[in-house]
């Protein structure tokens, strides 16, 4: 643990941080743990609803634990799940779906992105961060190895406020203003996608497995989270190709009442929307680097790819820890020094390394998903072979040994017997 880390008088914060989303919350909550003296702003109050499948894969859940941050994420009550159907739509109906367990006693949760981020960014409040909501970062700079990194703020109409930092963190989302104004984003390439998301209620299919319905040129996902009754379920389209993007608010729903209506298991209450829809896209968001002189992005800032295989939270967690040891084993003493910059140009380096395979898999999934003919065969072939099809919800959900060091997971989560 470092000594208390105040701020010098010519700065405004030590680490000011954009985004109270998981990833600026959890950065901001380690580095306050650590002593530092920092600032977060976001422009949403929160609780704030989030267009996102809202599931924790296994590797985001261990993250929490290993965070000290898994009891208040238990107490906003997630439902527990153990792995995902996948399956193709034909005739009206899904086909009979591959079904994939996570192996070896993990589970993921299916969140609710309202609470859970408000328990996250509490517990940034509790441990001394220093929050404010409702304001807006309108201009950014990066800094220098002689000057602070700065940021232009607007709250309700006021006028502009800079403040400056010895440390900037944008983890301001898909979106982010800081990665754009600090030259780190590159061009979109496509295929366009984009999503909405509704929160449904209904009863009947299993809630122990999330379900994905893989289409031409669409995805359905349905997952258990928290509400009422066990009864509320998040129902996410994401379609790709310029045309589908155009017509989504008016196509989207019905689309998805098709596809719910064929959910294997069936419902015996009939599914209604209780909120939303909330969109997102376009997904594809490149970066240059995930760090500038005094400037680090995490989280979605630091470059997304796609949501298909629900990884975004765990990578979010996993950039938080990384900034935070990053800043804290790199940065010395409390005044802002021509060395920082140096000591925090390893970040980027560090996170592209410690998400390569999820990414590599990411992708391929996405190569094979999007191809008519490898999906057919690829989850035919799933569905007579139950360990693959495990062994492949497994690795999606960041458990292999190269990204976490593994160990036997414990708690309430995780009954000791090992999945068949
Ligand atoms: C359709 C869809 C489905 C997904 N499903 C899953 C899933 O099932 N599982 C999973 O793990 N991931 C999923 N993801 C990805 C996941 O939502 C993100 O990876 C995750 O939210 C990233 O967290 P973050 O903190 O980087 O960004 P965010 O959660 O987006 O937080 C960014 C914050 O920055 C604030 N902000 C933005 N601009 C400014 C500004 N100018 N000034 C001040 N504040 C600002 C915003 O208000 C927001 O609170 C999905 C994403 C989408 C779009």
């Amino acid at each position: 643990m470092s000594g208390l880390r105040r701020t010098d008088t010519a700065l405004d914060a030590q680490v000011m941080i954009v985004g109270g989303g998981p990833a600026g919350a959890v950065t901001a909550l380690l580095l306050a743990r650590l002593g530092w003296e920092v600032e977060l702003v976001d422009r949403a109050r929160f609780p704030r609803s989030k267009a996102c499948g809202e599931c924790l894969n296994p590797g985001g859940v261990e993250l929490l634990a290993e965070l000290d941050l898994l009891e208040p994420v238990l107490a906003t009550s997630p439902a527990v799940l153990e792995g995902w159907d996948l399956a193709l739509p034909g005739n009206g109906r899904w086909q009979p779906p591959a079904r994939g367990r996570f192996r070896g006693g993990h589970r993921g949760l299916g969140i609710c992105r309202r609470t859970f981020d408000a328990a996250l960014l509490q517990q940034a409040r509790v441990a001394g961060v220093r929050v404010r909501e409702g304001v807006r970062v309108v201009d950014v700079r990066p800094g220098a190895p002689d000057r602070a990194a700065a940021v232009a703020l607007v709250q309700s109409g006021e006028t502009r406020e800079w403040r400056r930092a010895r440390v900037l963190i944008g983890a301001d989302g898909l979106n982010s203003r800081v990665r754009t104004a600090v030259g780190l984003a590159r061009p979109v390439v496509p295929p366009p996608k984009a999503s909405l998301t509704w929160r449904i209620r209904g009863r009947g299919p299993t809630r122990a497995q999330g379900r994905l319905l893989l289409g031409p040129h669409f995805t359905v996902g349905l997952a258990p989270v928290p509400g009422p009754d066990q009864v509320h379920w998040n129902a996410t389209l994401v379609v790709t190709g310029e045309a589908d993007r155009q017509d989504l608010h008016r196509s989207g729903w019905p689309r998805m009442a098709d596809a719910l209506q064929g959910v294997p298991g069936g419902w015996t209450e009939e599914p209604a929307v209780v909120a939303g829809p909330w969109g997102s896209g376009s997904f594809h968001r490149p970066v240059s680097a995930a760090h500038r002189h005094r400037t680090l992005l995490v989280g979605d800032a630091a470059g997304y790819f796609d949501p298909l295989t629900g990884q975004g939270i765990y990578r979010a967690l996993l950039g938080a820890r990384l900034a935070a040891m990053t800043i804290d084993r790199g940065l010395t003493g409390g005044a802002m020094r021509r060395a920082d910059v140096a000591a925090l140009a390893p970040y980027g380096p560090r996170l592209v390394s410690s998400l390569r395979t999820g990414r590599w898999l990411q992708k391929t999934v996405e190569g094979v998903v999007s191809r008519s003919f490898f999906r057919q065969l690829c989850l035919g072939g799933l569905r007579y072979l139950p360990r693959a099809s495990s062994w492949l919800i497994h690795l999606t959900g960041d458990r292999p040994p190269s990204l976490l060091p593994g160990h036997a997971p414990s708690g309430p989560l995780h009954p000791s017997q090992e999945d068949s």
